[in-house]
């Protein structure tokens, strides 16, 4: 594994941390959870029932009360969210404003016979009013489950009828590129036969026309009657805070249940550690509250730790692909957390847009969702950083509640390495097996697991134990699957190399899909690459490969077979792929992850499965004409 450049992070150097952590990491992390306020503390810190982790079981804790009326006290002026819609309103709330939409809006609920551990389905765009309605579920103990905006009628139904949630908040539309997503409209063809659906709130946001049902309801009206304090439910540490679907790459999205007491803890200390946050930064993390980015690192984490965000509603690309840049400058964002396909995005359009906006208030910059390939993170660091910011390359999954392996500056220094995410958090043992769960050797690819529970970890998968066992804990013998692909190199930092599933297993070797598609980005023409194995007699699987170019790279076989010299340099004559197709978009999840299973599916000429979490189905089908048109001319 190449580590050629060595770039130093900021941080305090607190090695007591780790040593802590290392010695007894329940006893660390009954340390770390004394940071938030609890009403009774615990009587015992860590239930391990395996497969089953119960943190600070006896304490009594309530996470909007933590996320708000603390701050209330000190500093309620201090400013919580400044907004910005897609179609440039704005919005900003202090913390006090926050504080009294929360507590009202946890009357309504009550009001409409909403109790402690009932099912709330919100489906809202990016607006304030989304974080308000988690918070007022936690205050009052319901159970929160964000579907993300983009979904069609079906998915929201499926996960409606898995949550059995008694009321709906929505809005009456939403802006995305421009035009306005009727989301009430979804939400009607949604619960249409769920009978158990007393309730739907609709948000005004668009102002467009609705049509209101029985059951519907209109959120202002139902604020402006409401009393604005409600005290916060007293509720067990062990106590679910929300049901969330999984992005559902690798195929059907799973229920993932999170508690309250453990799951704070895990985000207080990590918001803290990786992002190194302090009191004047203004923090912008762009991912959708829909997923569990959003749920702990635009709700959760910079509430805890009273942080100054910027929230956008739309596209990232509206009405240019300058829209994120245009944003760090008039809000002085500091710290930046964003994704590799919104970085690939980006860097596709060039420079000049970047380099023509101010962002010399950027101090530290993140990534998430996928590796990052080490051209786009030297892209992301002297393009976008001026080599003057750390990347925090943060490995986590919605299993996991919070940031598990990351770069940790507001903590610790350590030199970083292009498309590494360096090392577990304290309080987390990382470790990387063979088959048979036993340690590999340094720079030797394998399974990555995790050997004890942490706090943030999933309780279990809504309604189904079973599942939970056999998904997470029986391929290793007490251990926890992560399901991805990583190398431990010899310096003892973790390479993530895409999931397990769609490991290539090429003439006797095995190659993650992260290495070979670094190896195709390397080339300077190329904007995104998609690699997956189709069966090959000699070599028991060959290399596909999807390319999309540049903005004005046009496609030809001189450059075709540059590429192909390109990957035999990087990553060995090996690598060298049977096809490469040029497309002009990846099939992703909605939450922008490449589907390489659907790939696998399509150039294997094989059904296609469950793919509701399908961000484009355009892609799709030029995936499959371009397939086609080959085996045509192959034909010929
Ligand atoms: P499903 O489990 O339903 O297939 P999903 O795994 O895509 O969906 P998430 O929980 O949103 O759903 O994503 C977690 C996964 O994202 C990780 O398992 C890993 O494969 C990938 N990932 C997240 N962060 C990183 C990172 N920094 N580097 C490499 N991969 C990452
Ligand atoms: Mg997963």
């Amino acid at each position: 594994m190449k580590s050629e450049e060595f770039l130093v992070g900021l941080g305090n150097n607190d090695s007591g941390t780790r040593e802590k952590a290392a010695n007894d990491y329940v006893k660390f992390w009954d340390e770390q959870a004394q940071s938030l306020q609890w009403f009774k503390k615990w009587d015992k810190t860590l239930d391990w029932n395996f497969p089953f982790a119960r943190w600070f079981v006896g304490g009594t804790i309530n996470a909007s009360y933590n996320a708000l009326d603390v701050h209330q006290q000190k500093n309620p002026q201090k400013k919580a969210i400044l907004w910005e819609g897609e179609n440039g309103d704005t919005r900003v709330l202090t913390y006090h404003d926050l504080y009294i939409q929360v507590n009202k809006f946890s009357n309504v609920l009550k009001s409409l016979g909403v109790e402690k551990g009932d099912r709330i389905t919100i489906y809202l765009p990016m607006i304030p009013e989304l974080s308000i309605s988690m918070l007022a579920c936690a205050r009052i103990g319901a159970i929160h489950t964000v579907v993300f905006s983009g979904f069609s009628a079906t998915s929201l139904k499926d996960r409606i009828e898995d949550s059995k949630s008694k009321v709906v908040i929505t809005a009456d539309g939403g802006y995305r590129r421009g035009s306005i997503v009727k989301l009430k409209q979804v939400v009607d063809d949604a619960i249409s036969s769920l009978d158990f659906v007393d309730n739907v709130i609709v948000v005004q946001r668009t102002n467009n026309q609705i049509k209101l049902n029985q059951k519907d309801l209109l959120w202002n009206d139902l604020m402006q009657k409401a009393k604005d304090t409600c005290e916060p439910e007293h509720l067990d540490s062990t106590h679910p805070l929300y049901i969330l679907y999984t992005s559902g790459t690798t195929g059907k999205p799973k229920g993932v249940l999170h508690g309250t007491g453990g799951y704070l803890t895990h985000l207080h200390s990590t918001f803290q550690w990786a992002f190194d946050i302090k009191d004047s930064d203004v923090f912008f993390c762009t991912a959708d509250i829909g997923w569990v980015t959003g749920h702990s690192y635009v709700v959760y984490g910079p509430l805890l730790h009273a942080a100054t965000q910027v929230m956008y509603e739309g596209a990232p690309d509206y009405p240019n692909p300058a829209r994120m840049w245009e944003i760090i400058q008039k809000y002085k964002v500091s710290i930046f957390y964003t994704t590799p396909t919104a970085l690939r995005m980006f860097m596709r359009f060039g420079n000049s847009m970047p380099e023509s906006h101010d962002l010399s208030t950027l101090r530290l910059l993140g990534t998430v969702g996928e590796p990052i390939n080490p051209e786009v993170w030297r892209w992301y660091y002297t393009i976008i950083g001026k080599k003057k910011c750390p990347i925090i390359d943060t490995w986590w999954q919605t299993e996991t509640g919070g940031i598990m392996i990351s770069p940790l500056p507001g903590l610790e220094t350590i030199p970083l390495k292009p498309g590494s995410a360096t090392r577990p958090i304290p309080g987390v043992c990382t470790l990387v097996v063979d088959e048979t769960g036993k340690e590999v050797s340094a720079d030797t690819k394998g399974f990555l697991v995790i050997k004890n529970p942490w706090p943030g970890m999933l309780l279990t998968l809504w309604g189904d134990d079973e599942k939970y066992k056999t998904v997470y804990w029986s391929k290793f013998k007490n251990c926890y699957y992560s399901g991805d692909y990583a190398i431990k190199d010899s310096d003892g930092y973790l390479w993530l190399l895409g999931r397990a599933d769609d490991v290539l297993k090429i003439a006797g070797h095995r190659i993650g899909t992260a290495e070979l598609e670094s190896g195709f980005m390397s080339h300077n023409a190329v904007a995104e690459a998609a690699v997956c194995g189709i069966p090959h007699e000699v070599k028991g699987e060959a290399i596909i490969a999807f390319v999309v170019l540049k903005e004005g790279v046009n496609q030809n076989e001189s450059l075709q077979k540059e590429i192909v010299n390109q990957i035999r340099k990087e990553v060995g004559p090996i690598a060298t792929p049977e096809q490469i197709y040029f497309v002009s978009k990846l099939p992703k999840t909605r939450s922008g992850k490449i589907m390489r299973r659907l790939l696998k599916t399509i150039a294997r000429g094989e059904q296609i499965g469950d793919v509701s979490t399908l961000e484009d189905g355009a892609a799709v089908s030029e995936v499959k004409a371009a397939i086609a048109a080959l085996k045509k001319s192959i034909h010929n």
